[in-house]
């Protein structure tokens, strides 16, 4: 109930345009009533052979009728079209806005397909909320007003016994109906967000799927789930189906009704033959205001579902807020680390414990240390991924807390282990890092990125996560969008990992060259040429175990040492 009136709260800023369709769907149906029965009254009235011009109130009624009809229900469909599209609009910014902040920390929990499910279907099924759950019952009660109105006009019995079989196909069977489906919009849309699954990790994993024969596998289990959901919506159109029924017997039931209690009223004189007629074909077209019912009772379920889903995100705190009132980005760039501890949710091991360091404005300081010892976990907690359990990180003397996050991320460039290259082309990947460079700067990054091949490839789909480009042409695309990016403080986590020994070399260099007055944190466990580096930073374990310069360490003869004799054959 809660989901509910939280969803209808989202859909207020359009009361007024829901109240219009609302309105005008009743006018519709009112028009469809009004037509049956002038045509009932037409007929009959025709039946008694009198002269023309007694026919002419029925002729102008059919034709004002079958017109407006024809009009409103235009009318209804532009304005509840409209509605719902400026609903749906208004729920994807809200969304997003809300899921923004919380990337990337928050959402690391959630398989992006079942992000993508969220985002695209679940927004989608609440365009029901409107065109389906609220509209309906509101003209399905003004419609049965109109209709006790008018037969009670009559006969207030025959009045009553329309209300009861209305009531019946308005509540009754929409209750039973949606009682009998219970769990079924539910389970439809669960198996629909499992295949979504399955079918995005087909797609992406495929090459492994080949390589360990589980292609078969994986195409059995998308299959089961898309049996499942057939035999679901089977369902689901068996109790439609039922539900149409049910509300034709309701339809029939207020027929007879009438019959029988207005027929002793023809008897007597009381009502004639054509106003009985006309009452009854309005009656039955006013059973047309019930048919959506049974949707609005089954969409309820699976709205709630779909705003469950959502509103789990939305409600998620983000890990990181941005201050009231920033400071500016500090001039001096030096980075003191002081104290840092961090654990990740779910882990009982700290990834950082304790650990102090600084890295003076303008010189280059490498982070070693063996694989899962904490050295990537810095970068992270640097561009304010995630915030720090205990202890603080400064830029120019201000904790990075005090900045405002996105200017805090353009002014210390990352180039990390895993690059992510968009779907686009080769450009547009580079102008993610500077949108205003020209081709110029953008083939000059590419030539100090060592990149003279992409030159002439500048319009070149990057394909899938970049899977047109070899992965040491990728790593060097995210140096040339450092280069572009052109910030005073460079992260470089195993940024060279992935070259070849004489191109790591090369572009070793290029970084020397490109980072020069810059402070550089450079994260590594390739122990090659670290005589660059002023200071060395050993991780093990999430603290600091050794620090000093190459010579310093090698001297020491302590884990360094060891490492470096080890990856040198020493
Ligand atoms: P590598 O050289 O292999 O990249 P690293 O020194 O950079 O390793 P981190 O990536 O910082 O190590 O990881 C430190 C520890 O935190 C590891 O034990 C790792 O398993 C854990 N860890 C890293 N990322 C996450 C995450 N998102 N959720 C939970 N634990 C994580």
């Amino acid at each position: 109930m809660k989901t509910f009136l939280r969803l209808i709260g989202l859909t207020r800023p359009f009361a007024w345009w829901m109240a219009l369709a609302a309105i005008i769907g009743f006018a519709t149906i009112g028009s469809g009533i009004g037509l049956l029965m002038a045509s009932a009254w037409l007929i009959t009235t025709a039946a008694l052979i009198p002269q023309l011009s007694a026919l002419q109130a029925g002729i102008t009624g059919v034709r004002l009728f079958g017109l407006s009809r024809g009009a409103l229900r235009y009318a209804e469909r532009l304005i509840s079209h409209n509605t719902t599209f400026r609903i749906l609009t208004r729920l994807r910014i809200w969304f997003y806005d809300a899921v923004e902040p919380l990337a990337p920390a928050r959402l690391a929990a959630y398989k992006s397909a079942d992000l993508l499910k969220r985002i695209v279907d679940d927004i989608q099924s609440l365009e029901n909320i409107y065109a389906r759950v609220i509209s309906p019952p509101v003209t399905a009660a003004l419609v049965t007003l109109l209709i006790w109105f008018i037969v009670g006009h009559w006969s207030t019995a025959a009045a009553e016994g329309v209300l009861t079989c209305q009531l019946a196909a308005g509540i009754g069977v929409p209750l039973l109906t949606a009682r009998i489906a219970r769990g079924t919009a539910r389970s439809i849309n669960g198996l629909q967000a499992e295949q979504q699954l399955l079918a995005v990790d087909i797609v992406e994993g495929m090459g492994e799927l080949r390589v360990f024969g589980m292609v078969g596998n994986y195409t059995e289990r998308l299959h089961e789930a898309e049996s499942k959901k057939l035999a679901m919506q089977k369902k689901a159109s068996l109790i439609e189906g039922l539900h149409e029924s049910l509300t034709g017997i309701a339809m029939n039931g207020a027929v007879i009704w009438i019959l029988y209690s207005m027929l002793p009223l023809v008897r007597t004189g009381a009502v004639n033959t054509i106003t009985l007629a006309s009452v009854v074909f309005g009656v039955m077209a006013s059973f047309e205001a019930f048919l959506p019912l049974t949707g609005a009772v089954q969409n309820i379920e699976a709205d709630v579902r779909a705003g469950e889903r959502l509103f789990e995100i939305i409600d998620t705190k983000p890990e990181i807020s941005t201050p009231e009132h920033p400071e500016p980005f500090p001039e001096s760039t030096g980075i003191e680390i002081r104290n840092l501890a961090f654990t990740y949710p779910g882990s009982n091991r700290p990834a950082l414990d304790g650990v102090s360091f600084n890295v003076p404005q303008g010189s280059r300081t490498a982070i070693v240390g063996p694989s899962g010892a904490g050295k990537s976990t810095i970068t992270s907690l640097m561009v304010r991924f995630w915030n720090p359990a205990q202890g603080a990180i400064s830029i120019g003397g201000k904790n990075i807390d005090r900045l405002n996050p996105e200017e805090l991320r353009q002014n210390v460039a990352v180039v990390s282990q895993r690059t992510y290259l968009f779907g686009q082309s080769i450009r547009e990947n580079l102008l993610l890092a500077a949108p205003g460079a020209t081709d110029i700067q953008l083939r000059q990054a590419l030539t100090m990125a060592g990149l003279d091949s992409l030159q002439s490839r500048l319009d070149d789909w990057a394909g899938q996560h970049g899977m047109n480009l070899s992965g040491g042409e990728r790593q060097r695309l995210a140096i040339a969008r450092m280069i572009l990016q052109d910030a005073p403080v460079n992260l470089l986590d195993e940024a060279t990992a992935n070259l070849d020994a004489v191109t790591e070399e090369a572009l070793l260099d290029t970084l020397e060259r490109t980072s020069e007055g810059r402070t550089v944190m450079a994260i590594t466990h390739r122990l090659h040429h670290m005589e660059r580096y002023d200071d060395i930073v050993v991780l093990y374990e999430g603290k600091v175990i050794e620090q000093g310069n190459h010579e310093e360490l090698l001297a020491a003869n302590g884990f360094y040492a060891g490492m470096w004799k080890l990856q040198h054959k020493e």
